[in-house]
């Protein structure tokens, strides 16, 4: 929502400086995004309000899974996003997208398939949270409880807009969310930004998507790889379990063949080795869900060898259920297109 707009309207209006602050309880709080259903406001606000559009995009298709909904949202100059909602134990979270496309390119992934298009703003960021707020309100099934910055784009070459929504998330005065139940996923494209996220937001989690723990490999299918290596991202875990002294997150795409031998296995167990407080480094096994691309997951057998493997070698790792994958709104399959 657009706060500085709505804000001039109440100006105009002569409404008392309370106003606002009533208004934005009941859209970031409560989950209300009608005018008309706030019920602390007088009439005549409500229908100088009656244009005022709540969200910056439309909602173009829902599709609801066994476990997850997607929502397909149109921006206004005519792209689309993609925006997941996902049971979870407690309640639910929200993965939601930092960028038209994404520039990084990785094989495996259908958001990088399309190319970049553009940052999102902020607002088109918050809004994602405000929407999915007023999905679960409506349906009376629960909160929102965590937020993944995982759907589509590198949340790190964002990067401004991004720190302008977590603000909005940990405040208590918008999304009251703790900074513990919020995670930023990184390809690691720039760690000038991650250093900077790492000292503004302490207690926001960092997973770092690794999925090769060999050079070659990683180059071959993260393009990025050929500018900040893996030596680049375990110098920045050494410093930022110095500085943070707390659990740091690996995620590990499995894929056939490619990613989920003995001899993966082995250089990540030496990637991991090779980093002093290497105990507060936890890997999250992901399975692979099919895109339109040539790739496939691991069978399920390798997958838990694979993480024996590493368990044998007293690294905490766990094998992430895969949510989402009825409703092509799993790890790699959000791009941004109709739902099919
Ligand atoms: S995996 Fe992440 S960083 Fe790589 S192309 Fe997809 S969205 Fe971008």
């Amino acid at each position: 929502m657009n706060i500085k707009d709505l804000e001039i309207i109440l100006k105009e209006s002569n409404e008392p400086t309370f106003r606002l602050k009533q208004i934005i309880k009941s859209i970031y709080q409560d989950g209300i995004l009608d005018f008309n259903k706030i019920n602390n406001i007088p009439k005549l606000l409500k229908e100088k309000l009656i244009d005022f559009k709540i969200l910056s995009f439309g909602i173009d298709e829902l599709k609801e899974g066994v476990d997850s909904v997607k929502a397909l949202l149109s921006l206004e100059d005519g792209n689309f996003i993609e925006s997941v909602l996902i049971k979870n134990s407690t309640g639910f979270t929200v993965c939601i997208s930092t960028q038209v496309g994404c520039a990084m390119n990785c094989s495996f992934c259908a958001t990088g398939q399309n190319g970049f298009k553009r940052n999102l703003t902020s607002e088109e960021i918050t809004d994602q949270i405000l929407f999915w707020k007023n999905y679960l309100s409506d349906k009376k099934i629960g909160n929102i409880t965590n937020i993944v910055y995982m759907g589509m784009g590198e949340p790190f070459l964002n990067y401004e807009n991004v720190k302008e929504s977590i603000k909005k998330f940990i405040d208590p005065g918008f999304f009251n969310i703790g900074a513990r139940s919020i995670s930023v996923s990184t390809s690691f494209p720039s760690s000038v930004n991650i250093e900077k996220f790492t000292k503004e937001f302490p207690q926001v989690n960092l997973a770092i998507s690794l999925h090769f723990a060999d050079n070659k490999k990683r180059s071959l299918y993260m393009p990025i790889n050929e500018k900040t290596d893996l030596l680049d991202i375990q110098k920045f875990i050494e410093k930022y379990l110095e500085i943070n002294n707390r659990k740091i997150f690996l995620e590990y795409i499995m894929l056939d063949d490619i990613n989920d031998n003995e001899y993966d296995a082995n250089k990540l167990i030496e990637f991991v080795k090779v980093i002093r407080k290497n105990y507060l480094i936890h890997i999250n096994l992901i399975k692979y869900n099919s895109t339109f691309k040539n790739f496939n997951s691991s069978k399920k057998e390798k997958i838990i060898k694979f993480e024996h493997y590493l368990l044998r070698e007293g690294i905490s790792v766990t094998v992430r259920k895969s949510m989402g994958e009825d409703i092509n709104g799993a790890c790699g399959q959000l791009a941004g297109k109709k739902i099919i």
